[in-house]
C-alpha cells in the first residue's frame, strides 16, 4: 500500500508517519527528512538547498521529483510506502502518478493557530528525525532525544518568520495537490486538531477500512 499524508506544516505528518510505518511496515519517506541529512552531512545537495529550506521556500520541483524518484526505487520499499512531505505542487503530484502509484491520500487539517502553537514547541533529534514538542509530547528528560540520550534542536526554519512563509507556501502551491488528488477520490480528511493518540487513533481505523480482512 502506498499512502501519501497531505498537511500544512506542524499537522503532524512526520509524527503519524513514523507511527504508521512502526506498525506496518511501510517504509517512511520524509523529503524534509532527506534534505535536513544532506545539510547536516553538508553534501552538494545540502549546501544547494539549505538557504532555502531555512527561509521556507519550495525546493525546485525537478530535484525533489528525482530524489524521490530515486528514494522509492530503494530496496526497503517493497511493501509500500508512506510519504510524509511530498507531493508539495501540483507538478510534484503530475509527475509522481508517472512513476509510481498512490493508493490513498490522507490529509491533516489543523488551523492555522496550532501550526503556530505546534512548531514553536516542536524539538527534534537530528540524527534519527525523531519528534517531540516541548508541551505536547515531552521527552522523557527535557531537551534529550528518548532513545540516545543526545540533545534535541529546534529547527532552523522552525522561527516566527519562516513558520510564516511555510504557512503562504503552503496555501498558494500545496493546496492546489489537495484538489488534484480530491478529484481521483484518493483523498480522506482527517480533523487532525485533537491530541497525538486520538489523531493516530482516527488513521489506525481508516486504514484498517481499507485493507478488508
Ligand atoms: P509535520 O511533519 O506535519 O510538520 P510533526 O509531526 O513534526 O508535523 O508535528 C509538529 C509538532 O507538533 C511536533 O512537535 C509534534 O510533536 C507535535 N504534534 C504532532 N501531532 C500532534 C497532535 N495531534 N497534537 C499535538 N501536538 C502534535
Ligand atoms: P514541515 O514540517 O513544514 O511539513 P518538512 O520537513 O516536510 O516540513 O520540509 C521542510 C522543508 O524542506 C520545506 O519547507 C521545504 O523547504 C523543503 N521540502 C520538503 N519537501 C519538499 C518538497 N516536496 N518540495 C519542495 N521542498 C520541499
Amino acid at each position: 500500500m502506498n499512502i501519501v499524508f497531505l498537511g500544512p506544516p506542524g499537522a503532524g505528518k512526520g509524527t503519524m508517519a513514523e507511527r504508521v510505518a512502526d506498525e506496518s511496515g511501510l517504509a517512511h519517506v520524509s523529503t524534509g527528512d532527506i534534505f535536513r541529512d544532506n545539510i547536516r552531512n553538508e553534501t552538494e545537495l545540502g549546501r544547494a538547498v539549505k538557504e532555502i529550506i531555512d527561509g521556507g521556500h519550495l525546493v525546485p520541483d525537478e530535484l525533489t521529483i528525482e530524489l524521490v524518484q530515486d528514494r522509492l526505487h530503494e530496496a526497503d520499499v517493497q511493501l509500500g510506502w508512506i510519504l510524509d512531505g511530498f507531493p508539495r505542487t501540483r507538478s510534484q503530484a503530475e509527475a509522481l502518478s508517472e512513476f509510481a502509484r498512490v493508493d490513498l491520500v490522507i490529509l491533516l487539517n489543523i488551523s492555522d493557530e496550532e501550526v503556530i502553537r505546534r512548531l514553536s514547541g516542536r524539538r527534534v533529534h537530528p540524527e534519527s528525525g525523531r519528534t517531540y514538542h516541548v508541551q505536547f509530547n515531552p521527552p522523557a528528560k527535557e531537551g534529550h532525544d528518548d532513545v540516545t540520550g543526545e540533545p534535541l534542536i529546534t529547527r532552523d526554519d522552525d522561527d516566527e518568520h519562516a513558520i510564516q512563509m511555510r504557512l503562504s507556501v503552503y496555501k498558494e502551491q500545496t493546496e492546489p495537490v489537495i484538489a488534484y488528488y480530491r478529484k481521483r477520490k484518493l483523498l480522506v480528511d482527517v480533523d487532525a486538531s485533537g491530541t497525538i493518540d486520538a489523531v493516530a487513533t482516527k488513521i489506525h481505523a481508516l486504514l484498517k477500512k481499507q485493507q478488508p480482512s
